[in-house]
């Protein structure tokens, strides 16, 4: 049988940064500091082959025309490779694992993105295992794993479930309204069951556009009608990610209500999602959420803010139907939202 083939994609992120001569400050470096601290990568029985798109970055410098280039450095080379690994900042990969999982829509093989805490050359690092594990999954996951995800501190996530949850702690991201794919101890315990169903969607159709004409509103007690009307009459704005309280609530103020209105008659997507971590937004629960739902206010049920962000570009860039973003946003399309049956 023919040796499983692997792409390493790096990016940059802390993984590979050193400090320059005389600094306390971290900078990225070629991947070669990987190469060079992590010989033993020669010993997997998989081939590995190294791709860098670019200097590396810090992921906070990354936007979506990075992760287009990485949905076309996956989709060229889709035939070639049975997997594919991409090294990653942690400050946004939870934004480039959920972009990459609509731009990527009904990929066939898995695609792992990791890093680390601390840089593969500090004595003490997350990096070698992050990295490791990262392949080991990646080419030897017993089932089909069709999806992206993240693989960090011993816990393989659905890619649009992370959330970085701590600047300083190894483990960095939780798995946001949903179980955890796998995990790894002396051996990887997999959680089949939770990997994307086959039939989700059954043929590989990437997709390399996004728009970035969108605005969040993050809600705050005391929260200024100006300020609000601002966001929405921005030229140009397309949708716009209401962070609610709990379970959907905005203060029922009547100006709130006909500024979001008119803002949806005027063909702007707005769509709810909770501040909480944990949860999701339930329409009608309360009169507040209940006049939300009446006057258009889409439900971003569970999503995380990164899934949520990243499928409004999506979506306002594969189709300019109101309706038809409407049902995108509001329909699964790649494990991203839980709907009740
Ligand atoms: N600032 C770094 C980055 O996101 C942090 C990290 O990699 O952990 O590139």
């Amino acid at each position: 049988m023919a040796a499983h083939r692997l792409l390493l994609v790096y990016t940059g992120g802390t993984i590979g940064m050193i400090q320059p001569p005389g600094q306390a400050y971290w900078v990225p470096f070629n991947f070669n500091v990987i190469r060079e601290q992590l010989p033993e990568l020669s010993r997997f029985s998989c081939e590995i082959d190294w791709f860098a798109p670019g200097p590396p970055l810090d992921s906070s410098d990354l936007d979506p025309q990075h992760w287009i280039e990485l949905a076309q450095i996956i989709s060229n080379r889709y035939t070639q490779y049975d997997s594919f690994v991409i090294l990653h900042g942690t400050d946004t990969m939870a934004f480039t694992a959920s972009a990459l999982s609509f731009l990527l829509s009904g990929i066939q093989k898995p695609v792992i993105l990791t890093g680390s805490q601390l840089p593969i050359g500090e004595i003490r690092n997350d990096a070698r295992e992050n990295l490791v594990t990262a392949i080991e999954i990646a080419s030897t996951c017993p089932w089909p794993l069709r999806e992206v995800c993240i693989y960090f501190d011993y816990r393989l996530i659905r890619g649009n479930r992370a959330h970085k949850k701590s600047v300083q702690q190894f483990d960095a991201f939780e798995s946001s309204n949903f179980p955890v794919l796998a995990e790894a101890g002396t051996r990887i315990n997999w959680f089949k069951d939770y990997f994307l169903a086959e039939n989700t969607i059954s043929e590989f159709k990437p997709f390399f556009e996004m728009t970035t004409q969108i605005a969040v509103l993050k809600f705050f007690p005391g929260i200024r009608q100006d300020y609000i009307q601002q966001v929405l009459t921005i030229p140009g704005l397309q949708g716009v990610i209401l962070e609610s309280f709990g379970a959907g609530n905005l203060p029922i103020r009547t100006w709130l209500f006909d500024e979001l209105s008119k803002a949806i008659q005027n063909g702007i997507l707005v769509l709810n999602i909770t501040q909480c971590e944990e949860g999701q937004i339930e329409p009608g629960k309360y009169a507040t959420s209940k006049t939300l739902q009446e006057i258009g206010v889409i439900s971003g049920g569970d999503m995380t803010f990164e899934a949520a962000t990243t499928k409004l570009m999506y979506i306002c860039a594969k189709t300019t139907e109101y309706s038809e973003r409407k049902n995108f946003l509001l329909k699964n399309l790649c494990g991203e939202i839980t709907i009740e049956r």
